[in-house]
């Protein structure tokens, strides 16, 4: 699935190859990709026309910024991709929606399980999103269930790579939460874009035990885990992604960081830091990787 570094790396690419561009028409070939405004047809007549002015991410989605302040969206969830297709490019089975580009380009979007998501929304409001304050603020366009692009991130944490997203804001966070740390990372509202790969890579690099409860972290710990998340996304954006399955950028192409990750599907090969070998446990539903020897078990406190 693909977390920040991935859809960063797509968002980044189409900002070069799309931006300005303007989409001639649209058709939708798998009516629950759809997910506003209602019905599909309506998505098709509201999108004709439009121009792309920019092109950026915000937690796991794509965000095209309209030319008249409209946002789309785009959540990849499992297997979506999003491609862009020169003129003449043979057909994609797998295409759900295709945005066909007045300059003869296409602009699909691929996926094969079908659990990705496309919204056009009203503009405003996103950027008080998880900046404080106003991530719980309500903005409803009118009272028929218009929602602003606002609304749609309501629910999210912060940026992990933002300016705000400093270490002490991160501290006050963890200090009032009693659940386990790859719990807590791969919370979308404790924090943004981190998913499975990412959540495992960074808790490798602080040495920290991915069972860990987060308000027992000392100062030192959520500083060395605050680096560590930081680091592992900086480091996936710059390999362009990690490719296990599905994941490809908008040429279609594989990224290269599943080559260079430290635990994750690393299950009894040896430690990058220590050579003992990686462990594999199930938190939470999810598959979980971790060197027992760097990462130690917390241990329940013992009264004196
Ligand atoms: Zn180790």
């Amino acid at each position: 699935m693909p977390e920040l570094p991935e859809v960063e790396t797509v968002a980044r690419d189409l900002q070069r190859w799309v931006a300005g561009a303007t989409i001639a028409g649209a058709e939708v070939r798998w009516a629950r990709t759809i997910r506003h405004p209602q019905p599909p047809e309506r998505f098709v007549a509201e999108i004709a026309g439009a121009t792309i002015r920019r092109v950026d991410r915000r937690a796991k989605t794509v965000l095209f910024h309209l030319e008249d302040g409209r946002v789309m969206t785009v959540a990849l969830r499992m297997t979506g991709a999003l491609i862009v297709a020169p003129a003449g490019t043979a057909d994609d089975p797998y295409a759900r929606v295709v945005f066909d580009l007045a300059d003869g380009r296409q602009l699909r979007y691929r996926d094969v399980r079908k659990f990705g998501r496309i919204g056009l929304w009203p503009g405003g409001g996103l950027r008080s999103v998880g900046a404080g304050r106003g991530a719980r603020s309500r903005r409803v366009a009118d009272g028929t269930r218009r929602y602003r692009i606002g609304e749609v991130f309501s629910g999210h944490g912060p940026e992990p790579l933002s300016r705000s997203f400093t270490a002490e804001r991160f501290a006050e966070r963890l200090q009032r939460r009693s659940a386990k740390l790859k719990t807590l990372l791969l919370d979308q509202a404790f924090v943004a874009g981190v998913g499975n790969i990412y959540a495992d890579e960074a808790l490798w690099r602080a040495r920290l035990h991915p069972l860990r409860a987060a308000d027992t972290l000392d100062p030192r710990d959520v500083r060395r885990l605050h680096r560590a998340v930081r680091q592992v996304l900086r480091e996936g954006i710059a390999n362009r992604g990690a490719s296990f399955s599905d994941y490809v950028d908008a040429r279609g192409q594989q990224g290269d960081n599943q080559e260079r990750l430290a635990v994750y599907r690393r299950t009894d090969q040896p430690c990058y830091r220590c050579g003992h070998r990686i462990e594999r446990i199930v938190v939470g539903q999810r598959s979980t990787h971790f060197c027992p020897r760097c990462q130690r078990e917390p241990v329940a406190s013992v009264e004196p």
